[in-house]
């Protein structure tokens, strides 16, 4: 064997929190015979820590959410070994001119939009219930899905601009199934006590992707950052993946017996050589704009929302309120979400340009005062392809594409980026360990195939 080729059991491709995730199960489970390749120098992909006047900001407001699995806030606690401090939740949201508290609850929308209004939305809820008596719930699109759950005015307050914003469509274009886990989730299995609580890592989210690698190569596996994978042959009773590894100017072959890719979906397209075939889904992306005032930014809010699309701004957080105990220059911080398409103008805009628009919006809704001035330093990064968008039909063309890819024998895809779903860490971690478990069992690929269906949209129970 070549120096520049290892012969493993297991191949990981990406190091998300899934990918991580996966090897520490693996590596625990078969004696450190695994290796997991990245391309960038750190780990933890969208929940990535990413290092700014010595401090680990969030790639987005990243928290560990109440109703978090069980299992995965246990594995998270253990991870950050008592590192993890609860939060009361302090949310707003910018509705029709008006902050509510986040998430909204019917009282708070009765006393932000009057008698009047409130006796409109619950008319139009009580005509919605009576419809779905008639008729049954309306699954043609989200938008018609939503105004026979929740009726027409609250559909139009909340929900028309969620949709414009986060996906760049009207919602009559987007299928029924975001709606129904949304819905889901707001009725969420919570305890009512734990509602307005989260969880937050004292070393930020970027501390659990850290303690996962130490995790794997403590128990004897390998983890490469600054691999790209960049080529994947299945062989006959094995697959061969090549990475490029960007500081030693050369490419290394890792040989498995099974390959399980993490990578966005996209990025699996092309490594597996299938560039010249269209992948019919699309997603959108986000610009994430980190603001750094003079001063420590006033208020109490941890977290702005902002569903209005005529606004770039779609969440603003403040990683001081998510720990308050980091220091200066954490609490002159803002972390600004822009949810976008790259072939809009803020995806490529220059900082520069960007900031003086943001901290207008800032400005403008009432999140900074305008005494405040001009941030004096902006970083911003772009994540592509975050949010997958839900189309009419979406879900017959995933599966012809996580078909194609089934045709690869010992190829595996596993995790929120390579799957097209829009979920969180701990659905992440249970996918992996739920794929760790069937790795042992014989026709391992196939059963896999069968639970893919359930992981989309609706959230991952064990
Ligand atoms: C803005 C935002 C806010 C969020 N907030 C929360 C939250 O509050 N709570 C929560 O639980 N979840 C949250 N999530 C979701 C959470 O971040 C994701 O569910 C999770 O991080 C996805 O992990 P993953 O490993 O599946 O994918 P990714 O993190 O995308 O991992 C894929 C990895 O593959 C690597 N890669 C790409 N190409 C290659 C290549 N060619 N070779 C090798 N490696 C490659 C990437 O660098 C990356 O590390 C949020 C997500 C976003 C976008």
């Amino acid at each position: 064997m070549s120096q520049d080729e290892t012969a493993t059991g297991f191949v990981v491709l990406g190091g998300g929190i899934s990918g991580l995730s996966l090897a520490w199960q693996l590596a625990a489970r078969h004696q450190g015979n695994v290796v997991l390749l990245e391309r960038n120098p750190q780990v933890g992909g969208l929940a990535a820590g990413m290092r700014w006047h010595g401090i680990s900001l969030d790639l987005g407001s990243h928290r560990i959410h109440s109703g978090f699995e069980p299992a995965a806030f246990k594995l998270v606690e253990q991870l950050v070994n008592g590192g993890l401090r609860a939060r009361g939740r302090r949310g707003s949201i910018l509705v029709a001119n008006e902050f509510l508290p986040y998430p909204p609850s019917l009282a708070t929308i009765a006393g932000s939009f009057g008698l009047r209004q409130s006796l409109v939305f619950l008319k139009d809820f009580v005509l919605a219930g009576i419809g779905r008596r008639l008729h049954g719930s309306d699954q043609a699109s989200f938008e018609s899905y939503l105004r026979s759950r929740v009726g027409n005015s609250l559909f139009e307050l909340f929900y028309r601009p969620y949709a414009e914003k986060l996906w760049g469509l009207p919602p009559s274009q987007i299928s029924f199934e975001p709606a129904v886990a949304r819905l889901h989730r707001v009725r969420g299995g919570v305890p009512r006590s734990q509602r307005g609580t989260f969880y937050y890592p004292n070393g930020g989210m970027g501390q659990i992707a850290d303690a996962l690698r130490e995790g794997i190569t403590r128990q004897g596996g390998t983890v490469l950052t600054g691999a790209e994978a960049t080529e994947l042959h299945p062989e006959k009773d094995r697959v061969r993946v090549v990475a490029r590894l960007a500081q030693e100017n050369r490419t290394h072959t890792v040989c498995a017996r099974t390959c399980i890719s993490t990578l966005p979906l996209r990025t699996t397209w092309s490594v597996a050589g299938l560039q010249a075939e269209p992948l019919p889904l699309r997603w959108r992306s986000l610009r994430v704009a980190y603001l750094l005032y003079a001063a420590p930014v006033p208020g109490d809010v941890d977290t702005y929302y902002f569903p209005d699309p005529r606004l770039r701004v779609g969440r603003v957080s403040s990683i001081h309120r998510f720990n308050p105990g980091l220091p200066d220059p954490a609490d002159r911080i803002l972390t600004v979400e822009i949810p976008c398409s790259e072939t809009d103008d803020v995806w490529t805009m220059s900082n520069r340009d960007l900031s003086p628009i943001v901290h207008r919006e800032l400005v403008a809704t009432g999140v900074l005062d305008a005494r405040v001035s001009a941030p004096v330093e902006v970083q911003t990064i772009g994540l592509r392809d975050v949010y997958p968008i839900y189309e009419l039909g979406w879900r017959q063309r995933w599966a012809a594409v996580i078909d194609r890819l089934g045709r690869f024998d010992h190829l595996l895809l596993a995790g929120r980026s390579a799957l097209f779903l829009h979920c969180n860490i701990d659905h992440c971690m249970m996918m992996s360990r739920r794929l760790a478990a069937l790795l042992e069992s014989p026709h391992a690929n196939g059963r896999w195939r069968t639970q893919l269906d359930g992981f989309a949209l609706l959230p991952l129970k064990e």
